[in-house]
């Protein structure tokens, strides 16, 4: 019996129309969250659905696998429902991405802009070693800020960021615009 892992090897991404609506029927829309005018999309309604939620993970990971990384990066907070568990699959180790302040060694730090103000993602210093292959994986590409930041970072300590991944993309943000090269971005599902 093939594993769904294997029966999504050689997966084209983003995913087709039929499994895209699919998967977007798990995700709930949430108006004016966190502020007026944001339409958050809500993860959590996919995550509690096994199936959907196994079909993505899998999914994830065979598209990270032929990219042969030597480890797997992390985002907080989202992104590491994902991260550990693709880094798991493969029997790689995970590297968390995360908010000012919440690591305890010393940390490399990057501050980006958001649509109004600034905001900083760190990463331990001795995390990835120089020429380490890595795939950066969020939940969400909206405008590309946090992951622009991210995947600077990682070239910044010597590493080669060989993907950079989402379960949804925000299309009509152009966040893929921010990420500078995006011929290594890829995401499972596109709204507009
Ligand atoms: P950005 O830096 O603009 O690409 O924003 C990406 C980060 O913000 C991700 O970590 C997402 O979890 C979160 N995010 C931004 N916009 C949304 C949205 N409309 N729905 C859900 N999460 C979002």
């Amino acid at each position: 019996m093939t594993s769904q892992t294997e029966k999504s090897a050689g997966l084209t991404l983003p995913l087709d129309d039929k499994k895209q609506d699919w998967l977007k029927c798990k995700i709930r829309d949430i108006p004016d969250f966190p502020k007026p005018g944001i339409i958050f999309k809500d993860l959590t309604t996919l995550f509690a659905d096994a199936e959907s939620f196994k079909f993505v993970l899998d999914s994830m990971a065979e598209h990270c696998r032929e990219l042969k990384p030597d480890v797997i990066a992390g985002i907080e907070a989202r992104g590491f429902i994902f991260a550990p568990t693709i880094a798991y699959q493969l029997g790689l180790g995970f590297v968390p991405m995360r908010k000012p302040g919440k690591l305890p060694y010393k940390v490399e730090s990057l501050q980006y802009d958001l649509e109004y103000g600034t905001d900083r993602i760190e990463i331990h210093s001795d995390a990835v070693g120089h020429g380490h292959r890595v795939v950066l994986i969020d939940d969400l590409l909206a405008t590309g800020g946090t992951a622009g930041a991210a995947r600077q970072l990682l070239t910044n300590l010597g590493a080669k960021v060989v993907g950079v991944g989402f379960v949804v993309e925000l299309a009509f943000l152009k966040g893929r615009a921010r990420l500078g090269d995006s011929s290594d971005v890829f995401s499972l599902l596109t709204y507009g």
